[in-house]
């Protein structure tokens, strides 16, 4: 079997579900590009709550878990089967932190299929999420990465789906294909660490863009586990793809443990947000 890959996935607004650009694009040739997973593990931004739990249901279901988004958004079906014994080989790879099984309360969110839908269309590779534990320091969601490495060479793809810049509050519809000086700054920052010194974007709380970059931390931790990952294996993580939306959102995704697939040569801007209600209440 392969040693897989992990990646974080920069997800953006979900639209990016339904439509076609340089970052689909991107997410599509990361998924043509890699080994066939026996499952995806994904740590997504948006099950963020207090316990550290695995999905374990056979069939998850599809989450629309946002607001004010058209109606095709909220029939999407990504209808990938789940793969219950992957919890047990979870508990058993993190021990001695605790992990719960997540029966019935969760399923694939839209952190994971706005994604998957792109990297991986057919929807035929068990999905199963971990979540993030709001309660835990940073070092914890970098260590909990990092004892999730071996599972790479067990055919399990880690994906973490976030965005490192991610400040719906100050979303600017004037500016849907760039990022303002602090959001570059924060970004560029966390690239330069991620290309060098992966575990150390650890230390991004210190940055002086921290409190604009990353508000609330759900869509920035899931790029510790990434990081986390890489710092396993003292691998240093490439650029999948790059770029800002609405100022106030980073859209850089980074692949760890594989040459980074030819650069689309598609261009576009990230998914436009719907017109209405402002973007920090729709759960994004
Ligand atoms: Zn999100």
């Amino acid at each position: 079997m392969s040693v897989m890959p992990a990646v974080f996935f920069g997800h953006g607004n979900p639209m990016n579900a339904l439509e076609k650009n340089r970052y689909t694009q991107a997410w599509r040739a990361f998924g043509q590009a890699v080994p066939r997973p026996r499952a995806i593990l994904v740590i997504s931004a948006h099950w963020y709550v207090h316990a550290t739990a695995v999905t374990a249901m056979p069939r998850p279901r599809t989450i629309h878990d946002f607001f004010g988004f058209p109606r095709e958004l909220f029939d999407v079906d990504y209808a990938a089967p789940g793969l219950p014994g992957l919890y047990d080989e979870v508990a058993d790879i993190v021990h001695p932190t605790w992990v719960g099984a997540d029966l019935d309360s969760w399923g694939i969110d839209h952190g994971a299929w706005s994604v998957l839908m792109h990297a991986f269309p057919d929807a035929d590779i068990p999905v199963v999420q971990l979540s993030i534990n709001a309660l835990k320091s940073v070092d914890y969601h970098l260590q909990l990465g990092a004892a999730l490495a071996p599972l790479r060479a067990d055919g399990v793809l880690v994906v973490g789906s976030g965005n490192v810049v991610h400040n719906l509050g100050g979303v600017s519809r004037a500016l849907p294909d760039a990022g303002f000086d602090w959001a570059q700054r924060f970004d560029e920052e966390a690239k330069e660490l991620m290309l060098t010194n992966p575990t150390e974007v650890g230390r991004m709380d210190a940055h002086r863009d921290y409190d604009l970059a990353v508000p609330t931390p759900d869509h920035f931790l899931p790029l510790l586990y990434v990081a986390g990952v890489a710092g396993a294996t003292s691998t240093r993580a490439e650029v999948l793809v790059d770029g800002y939306a609405y100022g106030s959102l980073s859209m850089t995704s980074y692949t760890v443990g594989m040459t980074t697939p030819p650069a689309p040569d598609g261009v576009g801007f990230a998914a436009p947000l719907p017109e209405g209600p402002p973007a920090d209440g729709a759960n994004i």
